[in-house]
């Protein structure tokens, strides 16, 4: 197998309007940034509330207005997932004629319950197949599934050779959800490509989903994107910043700390003296401490020198000056 190198010319953000940007998502952010930016490549944003459920009002447009604040400019218009459910659902029926879905009538506490139970990745169920042959009598369609079958391989650019045998360690999963929403493996392949990304750099922790959505692109005959997981931030006690954690939003007002921070983070050293923060300074000279970091940023950018770990303690960065 030969490792992709990531020569593509168009990356993406793609965060989950869930609540503020924080410091992990902003490292996602300025890492797809840089790479693609450095590669003279396009780089775009997709807003992922699939999952509309987990989606908080204003989430989205708060996420794009620190993006902007922080100096950010991605090309066109943001992709929304919310609103491409006809195309999913195109996809999704490509699959079904195929025999590649099926219908499942189980509920989450049968399949915790069920006699033949084991974990995979995550330590999360694997589905036994209950309803992988026709629905048993008696049930009913609540989800769709997608039969899988492969092991798949694939080198990632900072985390090495990967392999997942799907059947044992992730089992047939949904794409289409009792709620009626698609899930987001199903989305994020189809709007990978029909967003033309070539090369996607995103957090550590979606590296276990990383080999679904590449069987999901050899059935649907798209291309593969060249792969690249950035260490996750986690706090001291090894958990991934959340609102929980002590994962402030990115502040807006003096975006240089958090975009300097996140810099160090992602292992790029940048020089003492740009991480001026002009706290109480004008709005002009907070703009040119920007402007002068994400000049540096550009030229500099190596993604070599990204730590090649799935997580990375992120306490340091957080502190103010
Ligand atoms: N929406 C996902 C998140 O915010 C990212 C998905 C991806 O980059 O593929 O965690």
């Amino acid at each position: 197998m030969i490792a992709p190198t990531l020569a593509g010319a168009c990356g993406r953000f793609a965060p989950s309007p869930t609540g503020p940007l924080h410091f992990g998502s902003l490292v996602a952010a300025l890492g797809s940034c840089l790479e693609a930016r450095s590669r003279g490549g396009r780089w775009l944003l997709r807003m992922e509330d699939v999952d509309q459920p987990r989606s908080r009002t204003g989430a989205a447009a708060s996420i794009l207005a620190t993006l902007e604040a922080c100096g950010f400019e991605w090309d066109g218009e943001v992709m929304v997932q919310s609103t491409r459910s006809a195309r999913y659902r195109e996809v999704f029926e490509q699959l079904l004629v195929a025999g590649e879905v099926y219908s499942c009538g189980c509920t989450r506490s049968e399949i915790d319950d069920a006699p033949n139970i084991t974990s995979g990745i995550d330590g999360a169920p694997v589905y036994p197949g209950t309803c992988r042959n026709g629905l048993p009598p008696g049930k009913v369609a609540r989800a769709w599934r997608l039969r899988v079958a492969d092991t798949i391989e694939f080198v990632d650019a900072l985390q090495g050779k990967q392999r997942q045998n799907l059947p044992r360690d992730v089992g047939d999963c949904v794409l289409l959800r009792a709620d009626g929403l698609f899930a987001y493996q199903l989305a994020v392949v189809v709007d990978d490509a029909d967003q033309g990304v070539d090369h996607v750099v995103r957090g550590a922790d979606l590296i276990d989903s990383t080999p679904r959505q590449i069987y999901l692109q050899r059935l649907l005959g798209l291309p593969t994107p060249a792969y690249a997981h950035l260490p996750v931030a986690v706090d001291a006690a090894g958990n991934k910043l959340s609102k929980q954690t002590r994962a402030a939003p990115v502040d807006a007002t003096h975006p240089v700390p958090a975009l300097f921070a996140a810099l160090s983070f992602l292992g790029q050293q940048p020089p003492a003296e740009l991480r001026r923060t002009h706290g109480g300074g004008a709005l002009a000279e907070r703009r040119r401490a920007s402007a002068d970091l994400w000049a540096w940023a550009l030229a500099h950018w190596n993604l070599e020198k990204v730590p090649h770990v799935l997580t990375q303690p992120a306490l340091d960065y957080l502190l103010e000056p």
